[in-house]
């Protein structure tokens, strides 16, 4: 299926790795122009030039924190008028509520709910002044059913879901459509290092601990980042338009519930 994004701009958030980086690829191998960015310069310049490579499109990668200000803006200079807006950051960390601090929560939000609220707002009326956008909010499964020891995530990614529900509909009128994709268990860096630390917690294996974890599963197995972003490219496609407001579970059918 012809996707109807060639030439089209996207800045894709957190993409040298993981998620980020599926839904990076997959937007490239439909001829879209990317403005790619994360934490780390070296793995970042390898995404670009390995992506850049195999489908040709042209990629500025910018090493920064998204969560920051300076960050956000470096971003948007490289990318005034993107087309599409995926946005991606790490999550916050496990723990227990009776320990988070203030500053705890203040992080989780302005990490995975305000800095994509600043970059919805700054990209979403000019998609809507030129009659096309696409906006991609990757959060978790937390959405539809809450993680007993992310209650950091569970909250800021909720409040980002609830924060962009109007616009998302206001916005569809003009071909710009907003969604949520909402990850259960993929296999990325941050899937493996919680693996690991709950392999040394437990004094189990990798391996085991893994192999449990993905058996647990409907699936059987854990999602790959592709599956992720091919997902992404459909809701960044020209078909999509009748698509907003919507938060779109992939997890293999781990949710049990039926809505
Ligand atoms: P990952 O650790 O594999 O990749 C993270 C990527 O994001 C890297 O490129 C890193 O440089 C970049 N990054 C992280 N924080 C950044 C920041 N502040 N600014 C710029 N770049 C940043 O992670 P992942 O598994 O792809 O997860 C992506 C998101 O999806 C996270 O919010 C995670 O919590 C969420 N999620 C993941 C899963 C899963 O199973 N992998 C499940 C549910 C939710």
């Amino acid at each position: 299926m012809d996707m109807g994004l060639k030439g089209k701009k996207a800045i894709v958030c957190a993409a040298s790795k993981g998620l980020g980086r599926g839904c990076a690829e997959a937007l490239a191998r439909e001829g879209v122009d990317l403005v790619i960015c994360a934490r780390g310069a070296e793995a970042l310049e390898e995404a670009a030039n390995a992506i850049r490579a195999r489908t040709g499109v042209r990629i500025t990668a910018i090493a920064c924190d998204i969560t920051t200000p300076e960050g956000r803006e470096a971003v948007l200079d490289a990318c005034p008028e993107p087309d599409i807006l995926v946005n991606n950051a790490a999550g916050p960390p496990p723990g227990d509520f009776k320990t988070f601090t203030l500053d705890d929560w203040r992080a989780a939000v302005e990490a995975n709910m305000l800095t994509p609220i600043a970059l919805i707002q700054a990209t979403v009326y000019g998609m809507m002044e030129r009659g096309f956008g696409r906006v991609v909010n990757i959060t978790s499964g937390a959405v539809k059913a809450p993680i007993p020891v992310l209650e950091l995530s569970n909250g800021a990614r909720a409040g980002l879901t609830g924060a962009v529900a109007v616009i998302a509909r206001k916005a569809v009128k003009h071909n710009v459509t907003i969604n949520g994709l909402l990850p259960g268990a993929f296999d990325t860096d941050r899937l493996r290092s919680v693996i690991r630390k709950t392999a040394e917690a437990q004094g189990l294996s990798e391996e085991i601990v893994a192999a449990e974890r993905a058996a647990s599963s409907p699936a059987g197995r854990f999602g790959r980042p592709e599956e992720f972003g091919a997902a992404c490219a459909f809701l960044c496609s020209a078909h999509a338009g009748y698509i907003t407001g919507q938060n779109i579970l992939i997890d293999g059918g781990a949710y049990p519930g039926l809505l």
